[in-house]
């Protein structure tokens, strides 16, 4: 009886023991596809901003805050809903916090309640780069700033009329001149 109970305790544990290392090495192999993807972005970022103003990550971090350095250069994401532009309605032209290139007007800008702030257009003139991001398991569109490579966010199809689009725009890439 006794005997029987501890088989059948110790196939168990080997069971959930096996089970767990399963996942683990899921979790490993999506990491590894995740890290190629964005070392593939990196590379393709690096391959787009090759006219752009060039600094080294040194240089980079005296002019940024660690937040902006964050998500500027090393293209990371401010917390939703935390942003200092999301709720924002001055008249003037947003422009990027690392180099000054103007991005958007404010008449550009609408509410998605995405939390993040949101522009259905850009300031014309090849100001943003866009390059596909294939990170965090998803095909996204990236946005850069052309003039320093900096990273802005995102841009998706689902936005109002008359473009169609969305820029999702980190309020730490930005910077705003009122009119
Ligand atoms: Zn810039």
């Amino acid at each position: 009886m006794t005997t029987q109970f501890f088989f059948i305790l110790t196939l168990l544990v080997g069971l959930l023991a096996s089970g767990c290392s399963e996942a683990q090495n899921k979790n490993k192999n999506m990491k590894e596809t995740d890290k190629n993807a964005d070392m593939t972005s990196k590379i393709a970022t690096k391959e787009l901003m090759k006219d752009s103003i060039q600094k080294t990550e040194e240089e980079w971090k005296k002019i940024l805050t660690p937040e902006q350095f964050y998500v500027l250069r090393q293209k990371g994401t401010e917390r939703p809903f935390t942003g200092k532009f999301l709720v924002h309605n001055e008249k003037g032209v947003y422009t990027c916090a690392a180099c000054g290139n103007e991005l958007f007007t404010s008449t550009q800008k609408f509410d998605s309640h995405c939390g993040w702030p949101s522009f259905y257009d850009e300031i014309k003139g090849g100001k943003i780069k866009t390059v596909t991001d294939n990170t965090h398991g998803m095909v996204r569109t990236e946005i850069l700033c052309a003039k320093c490579g900096g990273h802005l966010g995102h841009v998706f199809d689902d936005g109002p009329n008359p473009t169609g689009l969305r820029y999702c725009v980190n309020s730490l890439s930005l910077d705003f001149k009122k009119d």
